[in-house]
């Protein structure tokens, strides 16, 4: 069949055209007053559009245009609307520096809006969010990504309880995207090698406010059927898919940006997806420069980040070396190397052959700068990887922490925006990296915040009921048992939320460990509880399953029903009723696998008390003022003790503080002390959690810099780069002659305080000088063993006479520690356009 297609738009009236620009920028995504513009125009037509204002253009009927279009009062609001729109576009912002050099950032998932579903959980959140962060802040930022053909899969229980899924077909003509055309007016197009065959993909262009992402799709008639699969699905797939995927995302991202004029100055791999993009860098510059391998890799490293996203080793990519040679045996002529050098580029133990390739150890080796997403998880990364830096101590390991945020006008409520915008003023939209805004927090009234934050409970009980007879349909239910819907949840009760991803260890279950203390929690007639359950289960897990199969059981065997309720197919609109109107956010992971979490910094923003394991970003955030610790940060090698020791908490928690606070009204009928927690912790979340404070951090310590070292190694035709790579393969020739000969102290048994202490060393340079290397005295308090200095500090030493190659190296301190103190040499490489001197094997103890 030869089928001709083209695209029909729909025709607005003069007056509403505006109204076809801002559909098509998410910027309507985090203003709900530009939503309502939509809304407004049919609100049936709105909700069979499935919340999507492209398609609700196209659906409303020309009838209807005609009369808006007559209509003064929507044509005022509307005017306000685009006028701010147009306002935001051109204003002010945070970063005012040139935008010649840009950063690309690499994320397999986005979830900024319903309408564009190409996101499955917390990564894409945050890619969203980190987007329209970008935007208000005017940070030169574009993302890259891939259009799949359809979104991540739909929930669905069936009358067992057990999860069924679906799969929607996305519809691009009716979504935020556009394809991006060349001068002639054809589809822009890229091209990758897959195994000796060459895939093609086209380019689709989403607006986000000031910014732009892109997003490869490889759906196109020139592609075999199997490539035409390589964006069907988000995740889906099997490991061969998955490869491509990433070959796409990565290698294609790098060509679709030079495709579109645009130069990544600088990279940041959002999870190790897209870590191929480094060899994609480093070919380019081999073929324009001529350089070689390494000279190419000394550019892309000190110009590339990297943000590793979970301490659960089954989410750190691995591939088989067999997969990795189909694809990337070419790759070894390309870049000069051989394919034992290749495959350890993926291996934290360079020889060994068992070893798979893991994106993660790739994304590590080819980026400077690398972190963690909460303090916490910072640690555990630099546990979990430190074997790429043998000898290093733990607490030098290169791989810092940027806590993740949330982006606040996405999260918080439109009816709690509307209280905050009119005690902080319009510079809380103007300004949004001003976060001492929040302390404006202390003005606003208990009787406002609370009617405020109970109309949203109500609106939360209002969506759950109506989701539920919605489903009670969909299974068949009969009208008497529909009606039952009505009697779910009570607006007036202390309500608490668990929504996240259905894995075991986030232990979904672990309040109904003791189901006699649940159930008095549940049935008490003064003061009860009651319980929202959503989530969707990975397809595959089927522990994953069952723990929503217990907990639906659960509620019928005990016939409390009203009180436990499982919302199907939790996804963004879900999550903004559930984080704006429960009164408590439950988490109960098992420490320390939760890497940061997200979804309790929005219920924060909206007054939303956390009771919470202290892991990910609450183990920073906790203190008693503003929510509630489930243990003090132990882990356990037993996790049925665990969970024993640990529900027990959690029950006492609820018993002892949670539900008598929430209880607690004064003759005015407010939980006065609960509404001071509320306030405490918007204005402390608020602030500490932004996803503007994450993007002035990912700025400051890495984006700037990265930019900043790119004009200066690319600066005369490259000179400096070429410095550093003669240096550093000086350095790898020479390392293993050096020699740390002699260390010499003027230390006594026993001195004070204050006292001051020589130390000289004999060091071997062999064919380096001087300026060539960091010699450090290390020192600090020896641990009872004696074999390890903790709190260390470190101090230059300076050579001061030579002989031959011979340096005497010396240094002066002075005691400031008490207690039993030591003291070794190092030597570390040195060059001034080295971002951090910890390479792998590159450093030398006494
Ligand atoms: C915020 C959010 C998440 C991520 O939250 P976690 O705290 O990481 O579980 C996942 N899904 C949706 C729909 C969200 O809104």
């Amino acid at each position: 069949m030869n089928i001709s297609t083209y695209t029909i738009k729909p025709k607005l009236p003069n007056s509403l055209k505006p109204l076809e620009e801002l559909a098509r920028n998410l910027w309507l995504s985090w203003n709900f007053d530009a939503v309502q513009l939509y809304i407004r125009l049919d609100y049936d037509v709105w909700l069979q559009s499935q919340q999507s204002p492209v398609r609700t253009l196209g659906m409303v009927s020309q009838e209807r245009l005609a009369e808006v279009a007559k209509d003064d009062s929507y044509l005022s609001a509307l005017n306000e609307v685009y006028g701010r729109f147009l306002k935001y576009k051109k204003g002010e912002t945070w970063y005012r520096g040139s935008r010649k050099d840009v950063v690309a950032y690499f994320s397999m998932e986005y979830g900024m809006d319903v309408s564009l579903p190409i996101y499955s959980g917390g990564l894409g959140m945050l890619s969203g969010d980190h987007m329209k962060t970008s935007s208000d802040m005017g940070l030169p930022l574009v993302g890259i990504g891939l259009l799949y053909r359809q979104g991540y899969f739909k929930q669905y229980l069936n009358a067992d309880g057990f999860q069924q899924e679906t799969y929607p077909e996305n519809d691009w003509y009716n979504m935020p995207v556009e394809r991006k055309n060349d001068k002639n007016g054809n589809p822009l197009k890229i091209s990758v090698d897959l195994a000796g065959r060459v895939a093609v993909a086209q380019i689709w262009e989403v607006k986000v406010g000031r910014s732009f992402l892109y997003l490869l799709d490889t759906n196109i008639e020139e592609n075999a059927q199997d490539f035409r699969n390589i964006t069907s699905a988000l995740y889906g797939g099997d490991k061969e898919t998955r490869i491509q995927q990433e070959i796409l995302l990565g290698i294609g991202g790098i060509r679709a940006l030079r495709a579109l004029g645009i130069n990544p100055a600088a990279t940041h791999m959002n999870e190790g997806h897209a870590a191929f993009l480094g060899l994609e860098r480093v070919r380019e510059i081999m073929v324009e420069k001529h350089f070689n391998f390494d000279e190419a890799r000394e550019v892309v490293w000190p110009t590339n980040i990297f943000t590793t996203h979970t301490p659960v080793p089954a989410g750190n990519e691995r591939f088989d070396i067999g997969l990795i040679e189909k694809y990337f045996r070419p790759w070894t002529q390309t870049l000069g190397i051989s394919w034992k050098d290749f495959l350890g580029l993926g291996r934290e133990r360079v020889y060994d052959d068992h070893e798979p390739f893991c994106m993660t150890v790739l994304a590590l080796k080819m980026a400077a700068y690398a972190n963690g997403v909460s303090k916490l998880h910072g640690e555990v990364s630099r546990i979990m990887w430190k074997g790429l830096w043998p000898n290093l101590p733990l607490e030098e390991i290169p791989i810092s922490h940027v806590t993740n945020g949330v982006h606040p006008r996405t999260w918080v409520s439109n009816n709690m925006t509307d209280l905050l915008d009119r005690y902080f003023g319009t510079h809380f939209n103007d300004e949004p990296t001003d976060l001492a805004i929040w302390d404006r927090m202390d003005r606003i009234s208990d009787e406002e915040l609370w009617r405020t934050h109970e109309r949203r409970r109500e609106r939360l009980v209002a969506f759950a009921r109506d989701r539920i007879r919605q489903n009670l349909k969909r299974n068949g239910a009969v009208e008497r048992r529909i009606q039952k819907a009505e009697d779910a949840l009570s607006p007036y009760v202390l309500t608490l939320a668990f929504a996240r991803r259905f894995a075991t260890y986030k232990r979904g279950n672990l309040l109904l460990r003791d189901p006699d203390r649940l159930l008095r929690l549940l049935r008490d007639k003064d003061r009860p509880i009651q319980l929202i359950f959503a989530g969707k289960a990975h397809p595959m897990d089927m522990p994953g399953k069952e723990l929503i199969k217990e907990i639906i059981h659960f509620a019928e065997h005990h016939d409390v029903e009203s009180r436990i309720i499982f919302l199907e197919n939790y996804d963004m609109t879900m999550g903004h009723y559930l984080t704006a109107g429960a009164d408590v956010w439950l988490n109960t992971p098992r420490r320390p696998l939760e890497a940061s979490g997200t979804s309790g910094m929005k219920a924060s923003m909206n007054g939303v008390l956390n009771c919470s394991i202290l892991d990910g970003w609450w183990d920073e955030a906790y203190n008693p003022e503003v929510g509630w610790a489930i243990g003090r940060g132990e882990e356990y090698e037993d996790t049925k003790l665990q969970d024993e020791v640990e529900s027990k908490a959690l029950y006492d928690l609820l018993e002892r503080e949670i539900i008598p606070l929430f209880y607690q009204r004064g003759r005015d009928g407010l939980p006065r002390e609960w509404i001071k927690m509320m306030k405490t912790c918007m204005k402390e979340i608020g602030h500490s959690m932004s996803s503007h404070r994450m993007l002035m951090d990912y700025s400051n310590k890495f984006y700037f810099p990265a930019l900043k070292n790119y004009r200066r190694l690319v600066k005369d035709d490259y000179t400096e780069a070429k410095s550093l790579a003669a240096y550093m393969t000086k350095l790898h020739q020479s390392w293993d002659s050096l020699k740390i000969n002699k260390v010499e102290s003027n230390s006594k048994p026993v001195m004070q305080r204050g006292d001051s202490l020589t130390v000289s060393a004999t060091i071997e340079l062999g064919a380096l000088k001087p300026e060539d290397v960091l010699v450090e005295l290390y020192h600090g308090t020896v641990s009872n063993q004696g074999n390890d200095i903790t709190n260390a500090r470190r101090t230059e030493m300076k050579p001061l006479g030579q002989q031959g190659n011979s340096y005497q190296y010396q240094v002066r301190i002075e005691c400031a520690d008490t207690g039993q103190q030591g003291h070794t040499v190092r030597i570390l490489p040195k060059h001034e356009a080295l971002v951090h001197p910890y390479r792998t094997g590159l450093i030398k103890w006494a």
